[in-house]
């Protein structure tokens, strides 16, 4: 087959922000610079001004060492930090200081299921270093604007790089595995993920034999598999032409739905490494190591196993929900308060809430939507005030107005009619204005649905049908003696 000729090869390059620090990775500069006026967040140390010394955060140091324990990699005995130069504008120091001789982490592995079943994807090494600033084009584009902008608020906040090595065999496996490792560093308290550019990825990629193409630049897990799929098709039609896809940098341009050729890439020679002279190298007492590995909170796969066994949800189900940490959270919280049934509380949140969700990147979760107003539309439900459909209705509303179920229910009018007197008054008003059909019921019980769906349009849907038909039966019963 062909598919077996040409083997595709896939390593990413991931970088995550620790976002969850008060402070960058070398200076007490706040790492929280979402929504904050431009250059508002900086100092002399993350602006790299002369004289100005970096003083590593040691609690950015515990979250890598957590992270490398969390997929079993090797921690370093030593903390080295290097310079990697190069030259452009969000780079004020014109180095990076990052990890080059002696990462923070080698090794270890990150679970994803394909279609094929488990599959272990290696990991290469994990670095710590700083994020380069932010350049802004007024534009939206470099080639559509006159000038750009640079915004130093992001220079310095600690990153992790996570290499892999090229385990992944298609797009929908390196999608997989950023999500993986993204519910492993959300439950870690590393990264809020939801938050713009707190997780991005650059993709290798080549078919089996041929050169790898570097994709940069790529934002979103979705983009992630247009691009390589794109790559793909690309590279096997060199290869149909009898060409050879050559090794290089590429960006995706998400509006043109392409990869172009990018700057060609230094050479490690062009980086010129060199140990940073103003971080001396730290040795790492594995007695912190211990304390951290015991401190380790629960992760993604073994919640998923609780949620299964504690909840008896469904796997597809519980996995789901472990996709993100509050996602998994908000689902523990709304049982607790409902205490009923959890199934049913989960799919609700899987199949109704979600669609909602998906465009805010969970945002509304516990800000708009509270656990409490999802509880209560559980028990809405069982209760019968509210029917199935009714709730899912309710869905929209709770993720975009963040109202009360309660209120909700009666801005909507959804509160479903059992009060036997008000419904015997719409009853007899049906029965009335319907003599050829009461005289079919009389005669047939199979007509009296007929009236039953008279008394549930008279009432918009809210009559409770069974409350409705028992009331329908005993007025025709009078009316027979
Ligand atoms: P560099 O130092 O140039 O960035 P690395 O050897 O560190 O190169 O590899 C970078 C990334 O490229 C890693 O994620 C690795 O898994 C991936 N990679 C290596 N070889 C291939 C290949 N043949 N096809 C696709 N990806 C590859
Ligand atoms: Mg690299
Ligand atoms: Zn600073």
């Amino acid at each position: 087959m062909v598919d077996d000729a040409e083997r595709v090869i896939i390593g990413l390059e991931v970088h995550i922000q620790i976002n969850s620090l008060e402070s960058k990775l070398f200076c007490s500069c706040s790492s929280d610079y979402h929504g904050a006026g431009p250059n508002t967040r900086i100092c002399p140390v993350c602006l790299g001004l002369p004289g100005s010394l970096p003083v590593t955060n040691e609690k950015a140091v515990h979250k890598a060492i957590q992270l490398c324990l969390a997929i079993g990699g090797r921690v370093a005995p030593v903390l080295r930090f290097d310079r990697k130069h190069y030259f452009y504008p969000d780079l004020p120091k014109n180095y990076q200081i990052t990890q080059y001789l002696e990462p923070i982490c080698r090794g270890g592995s990150v679970e994803i299921e394909t279609r094929k079943g488990a599959k272990r994807i290696r990991i290469r090494r994990i670095n710590i270093e700083e994020d380069p600033g932010r350049i802004v084009y007024p534009g939206g584009s470099p080639h559509s604007s006159p000038y750009a902008l640079v915004d130093y608020n992001r220079s310095g906040v600690a990153l992790l790089e996570i290499v892999t090595e090229p385990d992944m065999e298609s797009p929908d496996e390196a999608v997989a595995f950023l999500e993986k490792l993204r519910s492993i560093v959300e439950h870690l308290g590393i990264c809020d993920c939801g938050l713009e550019g707190a997780m991005r990825a650059d993709a290798n990629i080549s078919i089996e034999g041929g050169e790898r193409v570097e994709v940069k630049n790529i934002t979103g897990f979705t983009e992630v598999k247009k691009a390589l799929a794109y790559e793909i098709t690309r590279q096997r039609d060199l290869l149909a032409k009898g060409q050879r896809p050559r090794r290089e940098t590429r960006h995706w341009d998400a509006v043109r739905r392409v990869t172009l050729p990018a700057r060609t890439k230094e050479t490690e020679e062009d980086y010129r490494y060199m140990p940073e002279p103003n971080l001396p190298p730290a040795p790492i007492p594995r007695e912190l190591v211990e304390k951290l590995r015991e401190t380790l909170p629960e992760l993604p796969d073994a919640r998923m196993k609780r949620l299964v066994e504690q909840y008896g949800l469904r796997r597809e189900v519980a996995k789901v929900l472990v996709s993100r940490k509050v996602l998994a959270d908000f689902f523990e919280d709304a049982a607790r308060i409902y205490s009923g049934d959890a199934r049913r509380l989960a799919n609700y949140l899987v199949n109704d809430l979600l669609n909602w969700l998906k465009d805010e990147e969970l945002r509304p979760l516990y800000r708009r939507v509270r656990p409490e107003h999802v509880a209560k539309v559980m028990r809405l439900l069982d209760s019968g005030v509210i029917s199935i459909r009714q709730a899912k209705e309710l869905a929209e509303h709770l993720v975009k107005r963040g109202v009360d179920p309660e209120k909700l229910v009666e801005e909507l009018g959804f509160r479903r009619i059992a009060d036997p007197e008000r419904l015997r008054e719409v009853v007899r008003k049906v029965l009335k204005e319907n003599p050829k059909a009461v005289r079919d019921a009389l005669k047939n019980p199979k007509a009296i649905n007929f009236l039953v769906g008279m008394v549930m349009r008279e009432t918009r849907g809210r009559a409770d049908p069974v409350v409705a038909r028992r009331l329908v039966e005993e007025e025709l019963e009078k009316m027979k003696s």
